[in-house]
């Protein structure tokens, strides 16, 4: 029976595996082109400060504006980049790119946060592609802040380290994303050089539900304390999970309930999105009494 299930399995999947393969071919021959053919785009999601509800930066979150497909998330095209060899050369475009639009928001207070995937990173490069992107901007390297993810550190631990140090001493802070869901373990966070922690929205979905969660993010917060790294809660989508968070000492917040990825080009539009929060805002703080 089990040998039958499992036969039968592979006969179903099959064409649906090749079919998704050649999808894949097809985006990646699409991809060599894109940069060229200037079909990307970014995106920008609001984090708030939790004492305050204070705007305090924006998420860069690139998109794939495919001719024929439409929108393609990045879930979908940057594993295809990474390994086709293409992440280095798009990288660096949303790099610069956020840089130039941060260094024209009307308030130079804010932050902008951009992703770096860990196929990426290299040591060496990486700094100078970020010192470049914040040369040619003119942005202030404070507000730079540059996303990792746990997949990196279990590379080349001291070229990372290295490269990482090297970042943070031109100004520039270093985020560690969706944290908790890699293969690092907490003591990884004392051995590298950080600002912030990410605590992944698979966690913040479920807090108040799961007990096990609860003490994950009570714990990841009690470390951030003591290594005296700032904690941003990502995708929280409901006031419910702002209060628990609020409770458990995070500091930041992003989320739906509070601003989807949006586009800023217009330079007003960061005026925009503060006023659309201003009615969140004032609602919540009543609430957080
Ligand atoms: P991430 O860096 O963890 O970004 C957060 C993702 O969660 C974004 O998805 C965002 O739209 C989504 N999100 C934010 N708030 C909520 C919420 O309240 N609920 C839910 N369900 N989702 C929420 P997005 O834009 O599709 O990006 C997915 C991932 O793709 C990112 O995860 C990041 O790992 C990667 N990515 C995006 N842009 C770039 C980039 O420029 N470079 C690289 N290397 N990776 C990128
Ligand atoms: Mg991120
Ligand atoms: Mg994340
Ligand atoms: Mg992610």
């Amino acid at each position: 029976r089990a040998k039958h299930s499992g036969r039968s399995t592979y006969i179903w999947y099959t064409p649906d595996m090749d079919a998704e393969a050649q999808k894949r071919k097809a985006l990646e021959g699409d991809l060599r082109k894109a940069l060229a053919q200037d079909e990307f785009r970014l995106l920008y999601q609001p984090q708030f400060s939790l004492r305050d509800l204070k705007l305090t930066g924006y998420e860069a979150l690139l998109r794939w504006e495919h001719p024929e497909r439409g929108t393609i998330s990045p879930t979908v095209f940057i594993p295809i980049a990474e390994d086709a060899g293409l992440i280095e050369e798009i990288g660096a475009w949303v790099l610069l790119h956020a840089c130039r639009e941060a260094s024209r928001w009307r308030d130079t207070s804010l932050t902008v946060a951009v992703n770096i995937s860990p196929a990426q990173f290299s040591p060496g490069q990486t700094e100078e592609r970020v010192a470049h992107a914040l040369k040619v901007s003119g942005l202030a390297p404070e507000r730079l802040e540059v996303e990792i993810t746990e997949s990196l550190l279990i590379s080349d631990t001291n070229a990372v380290v290295k490269t990482l140090t090297q970042i943070r001493q031109m100004g520039v802070s270093v985020a560690m994303d969706d944290f908790g869901t890699g293969y690092s373990s907490l003591s990884y966070l004392s051995r590298f050089p950080f600002d912030t922690i990410k605590i992944d929205r698979s966690f913040v979905a479920t807090v108040g539900k799961n007990p096990t969660t609860d003490a994950i993010i009570a714990s990841i917060v009690g470390l951030g304390r003591s290594l005296e790294v700032t904690i941003t809660a990502e995708g929280v989508e409901d006031e419910l999970q702002v209060a628990l968070l609020r409770a458990a000492g995070c500091d930041k917040v992003q989320g739906f309930l509070f601003g989807k990825p949006m586009d800023l080009t217009d330079q007003s539009a960061s005026d925009t999105v503060a006023l659309a929060q201003q009615t969140r805002r004032e609602k919540l703080l009543l609430t957080a009494g």
